[in-house]
């Protein structure tokens, strides 16, 4: 580090570089600092030394304005350097000015609105993961795809609003904070040069309230979205031959995976105790990854997310699933069909109506049809998940709450929810074949949902011995190993047929 730190530290005064090697957090804090001085001071680039491409991404949110991954030498950083203060310079009269003449419209636009007393909000969207959509398209065709997101976008804030972009970015003047427009244009896949690209996307949005001038709503707006993009993101690991598939790159394969007809669906039996018969399914995603192989529902979900896909593949998914079983043989012709939402889909503005146009759509009957919800995607506004349920319940649809059992305020949830069934989960179903104390709490459980008017199906059973207790404790239904997994058509057909 001798020679590289010495360069280093020549240039720290000027315009960096932050070395965030071994200590992301510091730098993080530092380009904070240095960012709100540059706002001050009309300063230039900032260049940070990263030990990952997800640190320097982080960094380049925070405000740093190039990177260089591990560098091997004091040449490549000065060179890197001599480019953050090069660009700064190309771009500050003109590019610079051309930005500040957006922002300055966006700004008059609200700062009329509100001196007028009228409704507005400000609406900052960002496009996520570029780098990913970079990597899955190339350039060319990931540009295009921001353009016409850009025109979904100026479509659906309609004419009385107005719309400015800067980089990934993108900030709006709206008459009112209502994004189910928006965020129905943005979750959609859009077609460029004849390959379908999917965009995921963040959203913050500040209403203006009294007292507010066009700063403090647009600053606003951005610290939403700030708080929209916190990092969360599921780590993947997936082990393969020679190690393990990076994140990233998994990521980065999913906007692929759609296209390429690599998501598919299986269905797990659901047996009813009493009479051994198969009376429904789970549907259950796969990902049959063109060159890992099958990877299983985890791994595709913690993909979506980090790419900000998961509202895309949740629909994607949903629709696959509704045409699979409404083209069932007459055979499966009696079972229902339980689909799993994730807490995503529970959360977005208007899903019952969207998701019922789907189900009508498919052709598959209400009636035949189980949401499954875990309690963790309803933590959040319960209130919201109840009504949300009650409309699905309300169109002829049932409602499970999955995973019972795993989560803190269990019984909380049963009395607000309006609910058909509760899944226990297989935790649960381990404890009944455990200790006597464990049992008394499956037991409770039981009674409670009977006393409520709920059913209940175990999970996750794969002994008789399980099997012969949840009987004994009354349980209905069950599903698991010991009678099948998740099955394609072919094989959950001849389960049925041959019984
Ligand atoms: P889940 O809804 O609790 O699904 C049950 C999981 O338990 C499935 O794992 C299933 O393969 C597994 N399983 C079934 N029987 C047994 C058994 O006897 N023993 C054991 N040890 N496991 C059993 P899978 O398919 O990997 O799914 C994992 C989770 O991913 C699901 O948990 C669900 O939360 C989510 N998921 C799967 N498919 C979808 C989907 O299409 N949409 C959504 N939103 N979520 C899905
Ligand atoms: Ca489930
Ligand atoms: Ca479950």
């Amino acid at each position: 580090m001798g020679r590289l730190g010495s360069a280093i530290m020549k240039q720290q005064q000027s315009s960096g570089p932050i070395d965030a090697r071994g200590r992301i957090d510091a730098a993080l804090a530092e380009v904070a600092a240095y960012q709100g001085q540059r706002q001050g001071q009309g300063r230039g680039g900032l260049l940070v030394l990263a030990d990952t491409l997800a640190d320097a991404e982080r960094l380049v949110d925070a405000g740093a304005t190039h990177f260089l991954i591990a560098p091997r030498g004091a040449g490549e950083v000065v060179l890197a350097l001599r480019a953050a203060g090069a660009l700064t310079e190309r771009r500050s009269p003109e590019a610079r000015a051309e930005g500040r003449g957006e922002a300055a419209a966006l700004h008059r636009w609200l700062a009329g609105r509100l001196q007028a007393h009228q409704p507005c909000a400000a609406v900052a969207i960002a496009l996520s993961r570029l780098d990913l959509v970079n990597a899955a398209h190339g350039r060319a065709r990931a540009d295009a795809a921001i353009a016409t997101a850009g025109e979904r976008i100026a479509a659906a804030a309609g004419e009385r609003a107005i719309v400015v972009r800067t980089g990934d970015r993108f900030l709006l003047g709206v008459e009112d904070g209502d994004l189910r427009l928006l965020a129905a244009a943005l979750s959609r896949a859009l077609e460029v040069e004849g390959t379908r690209v999917m965009l995921g996307s963040r959203i913050g949005v500040a209403e203006a309230m009294p007292g507010d001038d066009a700063d403090a709503l647009i600053r606003r707006a951005t610290d939403a979205l700030d708080d929209a993009r916190a990092p969360g993101a599921a780590a993947v690991q997936v082990a393969e031959a020679d190690g393990v598939a990076s994140p990233d790159r998994l990521a980065i394969d999913l906007h692929h995976a759609v296209a390429a007809g690599e998501i598919d669906v299986l269905f797990q039996p659901q047996v009813e105790i009493a009479t051994g018969r198969i009376v429904g399914v789970e549907a259950l995603a796969r990902w049959t990854h063109g060159r890992l192989g099958p990877l299983g529902a985890d791994a595709l979900f913690a993909a979506a997310d980090r790419a900000d896909l998961g509202l895309a593949l949740s629909d994607h998914i949903q629709e696959l699933t509704l045409a699979r079983a409404a083209a069932w043989p007459r055979s499966l012709g009696a079972l229902r069909l339980s689909l799993n939402l994730t807490a995503a889909d529970v959360a977005r503005a208007g899903f019952a109506r969207t998701f019922l146009d789907r189900v009508d759509a498919s052709g598959f009957p209400r009636g035949r049809l189980t949401v499954e919800v875990t309690e963790s995607g309803m933590i959040h506004e319960l209130d919201h998940a109840a009504a949300l349920l009650a409309e699905l319940r309300g169109a002829g649809c049932r409602v499970a709450i999955d995973d019972f059992g795993t989560g803190y305020s269990s019984l909380a949830y049963l009395k607000a929810l309006p609910l058909d069934y509760l899944k226990l989960d297989k935790a649960l179903v381990v404890d009944i074949a455990g200790a006597p104390r464990d049992r008394v709490v499956v037991r409770g459980v039981i009674d409670i949902a009977r006393a409520l008017g709920i059913a209940v199906i175990a999970e996750g059973v794969e002994t008789p011995a399980q099997l012969a207790l949840l009987t004994a404790e009354g349980c209905g239904w069950y599903q698991g190993f010991l009678r099948a997994g998740p099955l394609g058509e072919d094989a959950l057909v001849t389960m049925v047929e041959g019984r």
